[in-house]
């Protein structure tokens, strides 16, 4: 039905000057909603076969080597359309496609991260106790570590062994795999254990995982069932047990990544923090072609653990890919740097219904509401966050609009609630323009964390709207 009354001045200048925030299921057509679906099956997809940083990697790479990208060569005079990848350690890849400009102009740089908080485990890890076998941990990242208990769980991970030589363990995925998990006391037994405060309710030295519990027949030995394990080990992988010494083993979440809600609307998995980012940033850099500027994606490592280690954004290894970049055309990597722009691509805690106490409505971000950039992190008197300038978050803001992108803003919590930082302090302090972009999540660092599809599909648009940028 048409509208026939005429608006009120009120209602006119309400709708000139006033902010609407709209749910992005009311403002995308059925068309975009089906393909933001659909996205979202390759996004399931990639969470499902990239459950840690050498597997997220690896994945990222086999699809750039399906979309045409070659292998990085050093000192090689890339030309514009040039697509090319860089692996540094086998857990962090920064993907290239090479701009009409010159280098000296900028790059346009999508940052992400593809480690998650996770268990891993100690050098030392296997042992027998009670006629059980189990394997000692240290937990990864920010967690709390009840939620961590009686979650089936699988290993993933390198052990070198005493020869040199390298195996890949990868057991828990596969249907007909077992899996692990780590035990909490009946509730029946609990009372002591209920009394503790919930951030030590299960505490580090707790997050025991149980491996096995079958003795090997043999009179002769003690600790049957740990050597009845380390025999299956040993068939199965050539290890024995000193190799754990030289071993990245970590443990994860076994199940795949679910459709949630009886409408499907939104994506229910382990390790979206940061993986959802690095998907749409992944996607967007896949499909770029011949973009004005060089578009750069770097999906990277260690952030959870605060970016420091070599295959983190805290190193060098971006400012000397860049350099190695800048030296083909003559020209110094800082200048590259200092007129680049940065989407630091990572989540921002969405308002969770339940919890609302912690968020400030007006400036949190919306399950639903579409990508979200965010100005600043840090905590307490903005610590440890490098705050995007008026002029970065309008070229953005004005970039996004005329993009058709559906995005909304928000701050990490309520000020003095807590806080958080990402990649983008240190990209900054390189002297980068750099925002947040990114998917709002509930139940971050959570086993089992949830975003929505629409906005995921929107944050892909505004790494795609950033690589088209022209100006
Ligand atoms: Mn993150
Ligand atoms: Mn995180």
């Amino acid at each position: 039905m048409a509208q026939t009354k005429n608006k009120t001045t009120g209602e006119q200048l309400a709708e000139k000057l006033l902010e609407k925030p709209k749910n992005a299921g009311l403002i995308m057509s059925d068309d975009e909603i089906k393909k933001a679906d659909e996205f979202c099956e390759g996004y399931k997809d990639f969470l499902n076969s990239g459950k840690t940083e050498r597997l997220a990697c690896a994945e990222a790479v086999k699809l750039a080597e399906k979309a045409g990208f070659k292998a990085f060569k050093k000192g090689k005079e890339y030309k514009a359309g040039d697509r090319f990848y860089y692996v540094n350690r086998s857990k962090a890849v920064i993907l290239t496609v090479m701009g009409k400009k010159p280098l000296a102009d900028g790059i346009r740089l999508a940052a992400a991260h593809i480690d998650s908080p996770r268990l891993d485990l100690k050098q030392h890890p296997l042992y027998e106790e009670k006629d059980m076998a189990l394997f000692k941990t240290h937990y990864y990242g920010g967690i709390k570590k009840y939620q961590w208990t009686t979650v089936p769980m699988a290993l993933h991970g390198v052990v070198v062994r005493e020869d040199g030589t390298a195996v890949d363990i990868n057991i828990g995925e596969d249907e007909n795999d077992p899996v692990f998990c780590v035990t909490d006391l009946l509730i029946h037994l609990a009372s002591d254990q209920m009394k503790r405060s919930l951030a030590d309710g299960v505490r580090g030295e707790e997050l025991n995982l149980l491996i096995g519990s079958r003795p090997f027949k043999d009179d002769k030995v003690s600790k049957k069932v740990k050597l009845n394990i380390m025999k299956i080990l040993n068939e199965k992988y050539g290890i024995i047990e000193s190799d754990f010494i030289s071993a990245e083993l970590e443990i994860v979440p076994a199940f795949k990544a679910k459709d949630l809600g009886f409408d499907r609307s939104m994506v229910g998995a382990y390790g979206q923090d940061d993986r959802v980012c690095a998907y749409a940033s992944l996607a967007a850099a896949l499909e770029c072609k011949k973009p004005t500027y060089t578009c750069m994606t770097v999906l990277t490592d260690k952030e959870e653990i605060g970016s420091d280690g070599n295959t983190g954004l805290n190193s060098s290894y971006l400012p000397y890919f860049i350099d190695d970049l800048a030296e083909t055309q003559g020209v110094k990597g800082h200048t590259v740097i200092s007129n680049s722009i940065c989407l630091s691509a990572d989540v921002n805690a969405a308002e969770d219904p339940t919890f609302s106490d912690v968020t400030e409505s007006r400036n949190a971000s919306k399950l639903g509401y579409g990508v979200v950039f965010t100005k600043y992190t840090g905590a307490r008197g903005k610590s440890g966050t490098s705050d995007a300038s008026a002029e970065t978050v309008g070229r953005i803001r004005c970039m996004m609009n005329k993009g058709g992108v559906i995005w909304q803003t928000g701050e990490l919590g309520k000020v003095d609630a807590g806080g958080g930082g990402t990649v983008a302090a240190y990209i900054a302090n390189l002297d980068m323009d750099v925002i947040d972009v990114g998917v709002p999540v509930l139940s971050m660092h959570a086993p089992f964390e949830v975003t929505s599809k629409l906005d995921t599909y929107q944050c892909y648009k505004a790494v795609k709207v950033f690589f088209d940028d022209k100006d």
